[in-house]
């Protein structure tokens, strides 16, 4: 994407002299045809970050000595709120959106949570169906929580879950919390009724890898569909190294050794996960293998920040203010037309391009903000 274009700064003022149809616009341009990407991605997914703080300090994620002190989280008049969450989302899903996934930060923190699934809950993809709504979560709440958000019409939840001895998970989440809680989480979770509970384990070298097998072990036949993820280059400030990854191949020879495993097809475009399925009818497991397979050709996942920016790639260095627009008083087609123009222009691929040097000097956002 060329930086002119990622680097307008929506001022209400500078809107209008910039783009004076986003505001003026009363009838919508034509979307019969998907909006496509310029390499011919469409927009299928939304994930929104509704909070920037954690209860966790994953080292991976938001290392502690850089997200304490004196890092300065946003304060709360700077957060989208749930009207201003739903205006979007609406627009969005007029472009093609079939899902939106809540994240953050921790998104079981974000007070109230459970009335913006209600309120998502109540719309319709541009097909008339139902949108599917998911959530990705650190569990660590999740088991006083998981009831009335499947009641407010969540339709999958996925814990975030780095060991199952207490020792590795305090060190992956450099935390006090024990894995019980997250089990708890998660069992509470299977018995509320969600479609499919996922549980992702990212894994890094000289830290929790041997934790492949026993996580495989705990989840198969339980219902429990276990991901691994490969440790990324998300963000500026965990330190990533390529030596650090455990590659999926490698994840998935070492579940082999004890459990043979056979492939399962692909079942949506622009799925992350490779998955797999138990040779002896023990269940299922997946690789997001974002770093030695990635999977750019087919993203079709959009991001919006706690604070309202658009953003087209995980690895984005920047985002597109919507929020200024918003509270300026852009009306709804005008929002639809501006994502749309935005789509358009894309053209990030980052895990196709991270070994060219230009691509790892970037500044990266980091990921508790843009949303995992
Ligand atoms: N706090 C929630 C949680 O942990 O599930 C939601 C937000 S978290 C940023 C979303 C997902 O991103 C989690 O599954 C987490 O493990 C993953 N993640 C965070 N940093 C990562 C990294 N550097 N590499 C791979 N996955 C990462
Ligand atoms: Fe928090 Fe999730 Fe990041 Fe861990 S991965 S620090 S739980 S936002
Ligand atoms: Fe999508 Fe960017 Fe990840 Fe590629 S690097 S899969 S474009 S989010």
């Amino acid at each position: 994407m060329t930086d002119a274009f990622r680097t307008i700064t929506f001022q209400p003022a500078a809107l209008r002299a910039v783009a004076p149809s986003y505001y003026k616009l009363e009838m919508p341009r034509d979307y019969t045809t998907p909006v496509l990407d310029k390499l011919q991605r469409p927009l299928r997914d939304l994930r929104i970050s509704v909070t920037d703080r954690c209860n966790l300090r994953c080292t991976y994620c938001m290392p502690r000595e850089i997200f304490d002190g004196s890092h300065a989280f946003l304060p709360r008049g700077e957060l989208l709120s749930f009207e201003e969450i739903e205006r979007i989302a609406r627009q969005f899903l007029r472009l093609g959106v079939q899902k939106i996934r809540l994240t953050g930060g921790e998104p079981l923190l974000r007070h109230g949570i459970e009335r913006l699934v209600e309120k998502l809950a109540r719309l319709q993809t541009v097909e008339g169906k139902p949108l599917e709504i998911a959530m990705t979560t650190n569990g660590v709440i999740l088991a006083r929580k998981a009831r009335a958000l499947r009641e407010a019409g969540l339709d999958r939840v996925t814990v975030s879950l780095d060991g199952l001895s207490d020792a590795t998970f305090k060190t992956m989440s450099d935390s006090k919390v024990s894995v019980a809680t997250v089990l708890d989480g998660i069992a509470t979770a299977q018995t509320a009724g969600f479609d499919q509970v996922k549980v992702n384990m990212v894994v890094k070298r000289g830290a929790n890898q041997h934790e492949i097998v026993p996580m495989a072990e705990h989840f198969r036949r339980s219902g429990v569909v276990l991901r691994f993820i490969e440790y990324m280059d998300v963000g500026c400030s965990n330190g990533w190294c390529m030596e650090d990854v455990v590659p999926a191949r490698e994840i998935l020879d070492r579940i082999a050794l004890h459990y043979p495993l056979q492939q399962v097809e692909p079942s949506q475009l622009g799925e992350v996960a490779e998955r797999w399925r138990y040779a002896d009818g023990g269940g299922e497991v997946g690789v997001i293998a974002s770093v030695t397979q990635a999977f750019c050709h087919e993203c079709t996942r959009a991001r919006i920040s706690t604070d309202g920016k658009f953003y087209t790639c995980l690895f984005a260095g920047s985002g597109f203010d919507l929020r200024t627009p918003l509270r300026a008083g852009i009306n709804d087609h005008g929002i639809a037309n501006l994502i749309a123009d935005i789509w358009r222009q894309r053209d990030d691929r980052y895990s196709q391009q991270r070994h060219l040097p230009t691509e790892r000097a970037r500044e990266r956002v980091e990921m508790h903000y843009i949303g995992g």
